[in-house]
């Protein structure tokens, strides 16, 4: 009799630790259920739609989408707000990876621009992948061939590393990469030169969401969100290459519904890296300071994936 109760006891007990240990997975499913639309953008406060709203309005669209009018293509700008705070563009490292796919299709769900940074050896083991990526009209640039300190390599391997990328990527029929960013962030002025001379301009960033340090979808989008700033050219820092990159995916659309909610709307980078800014929000002519002019960021090296 005893011991039946201390099996029954002990099954309890396996039971609620299996329980618990199936709840984080539980609820990651639930945060997947949950994903927005760009419907939802509208509904969920931003106070205007993108292309697909045009086709069935939520309310009373006050804004057009800038850019390519093929519905299967991302536009170069989403006014998923009135943009009263500026833009942002986002950015993904490190791939192409099997969580590529995913990405893409969340971005063009809520029909949002972004730049991808490519690894150059990934490329031939992702070819659609990469295809993908282009196809649906998302920036390619560069993320050298191997992932390399830059600093710590001399400028002919600096040469190696960005044009077997290209070669890579044009192999794959992604041709003239005109954005570079360098890995960990790390450069300088030689390497910005020759990274010039082969018309490649680079692209740091302002937001970094440091989704490889851990936490879930929200903790990495509070992160990038607590970094926008207002009326300057925001850049944000994610990952599709590294191990935890599904976390990161699944706060892009947290991180576009609480922007568009402040009044910030979405943008890609032109050819040498600069926010692409609608025509009547351009500021006026006279320096301004751009992305890639930016100091380096102070982040802590990220380890190489
Ligand atoms: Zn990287």
């Amino acid at each position: 009799m005893r011991s039946q109760h201390s099996q029954a006891r002990i099954l309890r007990r396996s039971v609620l630790v299996a329980c618990l240990m199936l709840l984080p997975l539980l609820m990651v499913e639930t945060f997947a259920a949950s994903d927005l639309t760009a419907a939802d953008l509208s509904t969920a406060g931003a106070t205007t739609g993108v292309s697909k709203l045009a086709a069935k309005p939520v309310g009373q669209p006050l804004l057009d989408v800038i850019g390519t009018p093929d519905s299967d293509r991302v536009p170069q700008t989403a006014m998923v707000s009135d943009c009263r705070k500026g833009y942002v563009a986002l950015t993904f490292d490190d791939g192409p990876s099997i969580f590529t796919p995913k990405l893409v299709n969340t971005l063009e769900r809520l029909e949002i621009p972004a730049a991808f940074f490519i690894v150059g050896y990934r490329v031939k083991g992702h070819r659609k992948i990469v295809q993908q990526v282009r196809d649906a009209g998302f920036t390619i640039g560069s993320h050298t061939w191997d992932h390399a300190n830059l600093l710590a390599v001399g400028p002919k391997r600096v040469m190696r590393e960005l044009r077997s990328t290209n070669r890579a990527l044009a192999a794959v029929g992604v041709e003239k990469i005109s954005l570079f960013r360098p890995p960990y962030g790390l450069t300088n002025k030689r390497i910005r030169k020759q990274a010039r001379s082969l018309q490649m301009s680079h692209v740091m960033w302002t937001a970094d969401s440091n989704d490889w340090r851990g936490g879930g979808p929200h903790q990495i989008a509070n992160r990038v969100l607590a970094q926008l700033r207002p009326h300057t050219p925001n850049i944000v820092l994610q990952h599709d290459g590294l191990s935890r990159s599904m976390f990161s995916i699944r706060a892009v659309p947290i991180i576009v519904k609480r922007a568009a909610q402040r009044g910030y709307c979405f943008t890609s980078l032109d050819q040498r890296g600069n926010l692409v800014i609608p025509e009547s929000d351009a500021p006026a002519p006279g320096p301004t300071p751009t992305p890639s002019a930016l100091p380096v960021p102070t982040t802590t090296v990220v380890p190489a994936p």
